[in-house]
């Protein structure tokens, strides 16, 4: 068992969540420079100033989705593509936006090799989500959030779940769970205290 698996299983209890934290190995998505740490329960750093999250917010952003039974997921923020790895091994279908070239074009090739046909990229905007192919079920935010992402919410389908750290470096971060109770009513409920890369506004 790595580091991490032994941190984490007695604070998740999905053991979907915890298999699959199990069958993809992390070294895979680490920086070469940061091998040595790739089974610490810690965020990394990785290319373009961005981290690989720690695993255990991993599992407990992954464990908060599954409880809604998502089929198809969006995420935001594809970085390494370790998250979108996890999802991929417990949902059908991943979506992924990525705004670093270099990261999407590492992640792409990353999870290829790894045999990944149920993972989509796509280099662009996380704000103006992926029209194309909403509404998802869940929808995952791997970065810090200033203000609520509405534009998202609105690809959410009804019954669906938003996991979002809201907030800034300075003032704090939540992680939050937004469930779609219908086209105009969400419940929001606070998960626990993060520190999340900037969620960033490209204009
Ligand atoms: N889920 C990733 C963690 C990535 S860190 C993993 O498992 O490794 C957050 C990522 O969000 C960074 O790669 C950052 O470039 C990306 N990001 C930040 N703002 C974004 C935006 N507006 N659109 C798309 N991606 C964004």
């Amino acid at each position: 068992m790595t580091d991490f698996l032994k941190e984490i299983a007695d604070k998740i209890s999905n053991q979907h969540v915890l298999d699959a934290m199990k069958r993809i190995d992390r070294h895979a998505f680490v920086p070469e420079l940061m091998q040595n740490f790739a089974t610490r329960d810690t965020a990394l750093p990785i290319e373009c100033e961005q981290t690989i999250s720690q695993p255990y917010i991993v599992a407990l952003m992954s464990e908060a989705l599954l409880a809604h039974h998502p089929h198809k997921i969006l995420e935001i923020g594809t970085g390494s593509g370790y998250q979108a790895a996890i999802l991929a091994c417990l949902v059908d279908e991943v979506y992924s936006i990525e705004r670093h070239e270099l990261l999407h074009t590492q992640a792409k090739k990353r999870l290829q090799q790894l045999g990944f046909s149920n993972i989509h990229l796509k280099l662009g905007d996380g704000w103006q989500g992926w029209q194309e192919n909403a509404p998802y079920d869940g929808i995952i935010i791997t970065a810090a959030a200033p203000e609520m992402p509405t534009d998202l919410l609105a690809q959410l389908a009804v019954n669906g779940v938003m996991i979002v750290p809201l907030g800034t470096d300075k003032g704090g971060q939540k992680l939050k769970k937004i469930v779609k109770k219908s086209e105009t009513d969400y419940s929001e409920e606070d998960l626990l205290d993060v520190r999340f890369v900037p969620f960033v506004r490209d204009n």
